[in-house]
């Protein structure tokens, strides 16, 4: 069962000679200057004193990010920072090391600024005990001020909770939940080795609604073995009936010279370009019927979600976890393989659990980047295009010192062919993506990335489309 194509645009609609010809690889832009450009040979006085000069009276808020990286086993498809294996005991001396890394940062940051996000993601939250949870969150309580209207998210796998643990997430003070859904059809469960029960999802669904909590995501991915339109099709519209407030809905990256788990799948089929444009635009379609709007690349919300206010208010940000309402905020990501990105330095952490545990006493990061000011002015830029779709050339003008049209003369005739295949508008005061060059994102923001140019990193990148 196909969805039917209504009268607007839709990745289904899109000429095949726009695709083809954009199809390239990109990156996402959840940082720029992007991780590849993060230099292992770092000055650690430079980053610190780059952080230490965010205390400032008016310092901003803080986001923290939780890295959880352990899993009871590994999903074929998966792409994360995580290791399958590890008992109990580990998870326990990890969040022991959690705390020594919180300890370090805290001499750097100061505790009395606004923590307004607390997100934990892995790998699995939820491999952590309960009891370990508790101790964690009690730990980060006494460590950061937590703002009272601050979010804090979780990602969950929903084999490994029941509703007792959604019951203390709940009362810890967690109020938006992500589970991981990937595919409800049975089949496809199987192929990629993460049989997750259609009725498991909605219950625990339900019993977190029960308790008022009702900023649900659920995570899906396209481009699977066994996806057939039929059966993606029949997986949105389950989704749609459960109701979440968000759908981020990933492409599956067959990376397996990265993650040879991934190897194993390749006894399926796996879905061609065509094939994975076709089950996205399916989906985009019975997404957008059921009233969910498309935030960007691969994110949707319901009217009422807050992605949507930004959205709407030009206020939608992007960070390492992808779509984010405060922008402005400085992000601190603790455990292994987290990346911060405090004023005007990236830092990002050793990925391996066990290098991780037996940290230096100086610091967990392996690899780092201050941002020079036309780092700084891309970044804002590449932002505003990004998720918000519009760039105000006078305030960017002002804001950084620079006469744009010449500062970008080059990028901007470098625009030109995207403005005539109808991607985007290039007026004297602003920049406007059409709503089809929001299919392109990547590719437009591509324009503005110097590194890009500098090497060819872009092997290193998923496709833009
Ligand atoms: S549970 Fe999530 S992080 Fe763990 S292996 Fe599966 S997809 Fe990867």
């Amino acid at each position: 069962m196909n969805a039917p194509i209504k009268n607007r645009l839709s990745p289904r609609t899109i000429p095949g000679h726009l695709l083809q010809k954009y199809y390239k690889s990109g990156p996402r832009y959840t940082s720029y200057p992007t991780a590849p450009q993060f230099q292992s040979e770092f000055n650690l006085e430079k980053v610190q004193a780059e952080w230490l000069k965010t205390n400032t009276p008016k310092g901003k808020g803080l986001s923290l990010y939780i890295h959880i990286p352990f899993c009871a086993k590994r999903c074929l498809y998966c792409g994360c920072y995580t290791e399958a294996g590890h008992n109990r005991e580990t998870a326990e001396k990890y969040v022991s090391a959690l705390f020594r890394e919180t300890d370090r940062i805290l001499k750097l940051i100061d505790p009395k600024r606004p923590l307004e996000q607390l997100a934990m993601g892995g790998g699995t939250p939820t491999f952590l005990k309960p009891e370990l949870m508790e101790s964690l969150i009690a730990g980060l309580n006494q460590s950061f001020k937590f703002s009272k209207a601050g979010e804090r998210s979780i990602e969950i796998d929903p084999r490994s909770v029941d509703d007792h643990y959604l019951d203390l997430l709940s009362e810890l003070g967690f109020n938006r939940f992500s589970f991981g859904v990937q595919d409800l059809d049975p089949a496809v469960q199987k192929n990629v080795g993460r049989i997750q029960p259609e009725e498991k999802i909605a219950a625990l669904i339900a019993h977190l609604r029960g308790l008022h909590q009702n900023a649900i995501n659920l995570d899906l991915i396209y481009g699977l073995p066994g996806q057939t339109p039929e059966s993606y099709s029949r997986t949105i519209a389950k989704v749609v009936r459960l109701q979440p407030s968000r759908i981020a809905l990933f492409g599956y990256a067959h990376v397996p010279w990265v993650s040879p788990h991934q190897k194993e799948l390749e006894q399926y089929h796996i879905p061609t370009p065509e094939e994975r444009m076709a089950l996205f635009g399916l989906a985009y379609d019975l997404l957008l019927d059921a009233g969910y709007q498309h935030i960007g690349m691969d994110h949707f919300a319901l009217p009422q979600d807050e992605l949507i206010r930004a959205l709407n208010s030009r206020t939608l940000t992007r960070n390492f976890m992808g779509y984010a309402t405060r922008r402005g905020l400085d992000l601190i990501g603790i455990g292994a393989s987290s990346i911060s990105s405090v004023g005007a330095a990236y830092a990002q952490n050793e990925k391996e659990v066990r290098k991780f545990m037996d940290q230096s006493e100086n610091s967990t990061w392996i690899k780092a980047l201050v941002l020079n000011q036309e780092d700084l002015l891309r970044r804002e830029l590449i932002i505003d295009l990004f998720c918000n779709f519009y760039l105000d050339i006078s305030i960017m003008g002002k804001k950084f010192g620079i006469n744009f049209q010449q500062h970008f003369r080059q990028e901007l005739a470098g625009l030109k062919g995207m403005e005539q295949d109808g991607l985007i508008i290039i007026a004297q005061d602003h920049l406007q993506v059409t709503d089809l060059g929001r299919f392109f994102i990547r590719n437009i923001c591509m324009t503005f990335d110097q590194y890009l140019a500098k090497d060819d990193s872009t092997i290193r990148y998923s496709k833009t489309n």
